[in-house]
């Protein structure tokens, strides 16, 4: 037999990565705690005595990061969009309805992904760029039916906070439709009462807030919204996201497909630790280290692209100044200082992230020097080190010094 296709030339991954590996500080993915690593690394039967174990401890660790009593907790194979496409794709069919509380790109996703499915979808825009409020939302639910909400807790593309969730929340459920909320980059970086707040589906990834690996990504369904997964007429058109049959594995231990056993394993670390940690010194270290990074970027001459009254903590957006090339800026910072931060979607913005293992003060400070002494390198008079100074002073003014 002769090959058609020759044998390409092999190198191994050692030529391809950086000697040192970048320091991940854009808006994911984030860096991963040694423990999830080396999880990471193994591989056992997806199904089992020993899988059982992990996957009751995943739901029972999931249900404290989404602040839920609710036993339908599932992980996805898949990255956040995937959950995203879960919920959609099981609490929507042609002739539902869904209003989708548009901040930017991630928000608007669900509305695609509303699309192809065939449900009535419709946009809720606010003007310019700020966060959605539970006024604008209930004067069109006062005029019209929705089955379904979704809106995002943050909108990492341009760094907004949808500061009224819960207010949302309440209003969405009086109306008696289900909400839906995108939690990828908040979930563990800020608060989110999922029970509390009345939020029907709950998803999040692996690779932001919960400093896991991209790929294993969990979702929650309140009562509520589990009555219509159930109930629904149509059949679901994604088998792999289909939660009843995802119900097979996550909860009666049986099959559905092969699960990504070592993700499950990496995201079980990451829930561990959070929960070791716990959640209320968790959300505070995150603060703590956010509004220390403003600081310092804002004392160095550099502004923040979204005022701080409604200014996601969790992934920060800075104004990239006239006459300066903002992915110069970050590839000189890769190549110079080994620090990766992102660019943006069409904004004139650069974005840093603030999420996991990206909230400790030795990541801190090496980032914000480096992109200090890169915009200096393309012209920028900037202080680099009057911000190195003023985040110092707000990381050490706080007594508990919980960026450590
Ligand atoms: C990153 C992100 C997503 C998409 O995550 P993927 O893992 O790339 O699918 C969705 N929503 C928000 C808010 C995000 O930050």
């Amino acid at each position: 037999m002769t090959h058609k296709v020759d044998v390409p030339q092999v190198v191994p991954l050692s030529d391809i990565l950086p000697q040192e590996p970048l320091l991940l500080m854009g808006a994911g993915p984030v860096p991963i705690p040694h423990a999830v690593a080396q999880a990471n690394g193994v591989v056992i039967n997806h199904l089992g005595a020993t899988m059982n174990r992990v996957v009751d401890r995943v739901k029972l660790m999931g249900q404290y990061v989404f602040q839920t009593r609710s036993e339908k907790i599932f992980g996805v194979s898949g990255p956040s969009s995937a959950t995203m496409e879960m919920a959609m794709t099981n609490l929507l069919w042609p002739g539902r309805k869904v209003l989708v509380l548009k901040i930017g790109t991630f928000s608007a996703r669900f509305g695609e992904m509303a699309e192809g499915i065939g449900a009535t979808c419709r946009y809720l825009v606010p003007e310019g760029l700020q966060p959605v409020t539970a006024a604008m939302v209930k004067e069109v639910l006062d005029q019209e039916h929705f089955d379904v909400v979704t809106t995002v807790q943050g909108e990492t593309s341009c760094g907004i906070q949808n500061t009224e969730l819960p207010e949302i929340a309440r209003i969405v459920k009086e109306h008696g439709a289900l909400m839906v909320v995108d939690a990828v980059c908040t979930l563990t970086t800020m608060p989110l009462y999922m029970d509390e707040w009345q939020l029907d589906v709950v998803v999040t990834g692996g690779q932001k807030g919960l400093s896991s690996i991209p790929g294993v990504s969990l979702i929650a369904f309140s009562s509520d919204a589990w009555k219509v997964v159930e109930s629904r007429p149509a059949k679901c058109p994604h088998w792999c996201l289909d939660a009843r049959r995802a119900l097979n594995f996550w909860d009666k231990h049986n099959y559905h497909y092969t699960a990504p056993v070592s993700g499950i394993l990496a995201i079980h670390e990451a829930l561990r630790l959070i929960c070791e940690e716990t959640l209320e010194a968790r959300i505070h270290r995150h603060t703590v280290s956010s509004l220390a990074l403003q600081a310092g970027i804002e004392a160095m001459g550099l502004h923040l692209f979204i005022p701080k009254a409604y200014r996601l903590n969790s992934v920060v957006a800075i104004d990239i100044p006239d006459g300066v090339d903002g992915n110069a800026v970050r590839n000189y910072m890769a190549d110079t200082f080994h620090v990766e931060i992102s660019g943006a979607f069409g904004l004139n913005i650069i974005r840093i992230g603030q999420m996991g293992e990206q909230c400790r003060s030795y990541n801190l400070f090496r980032t914000l020097h480096a992109m200090g002494m890169s915009f200096k390198q393309f012209g920028l008079d900037v202080n680099v080190s009057k911000g190195m100074s003023m985040m110092e002073e707000c990381l050490v003014r706080d007594e508990r010094h919980s960026v450590e």
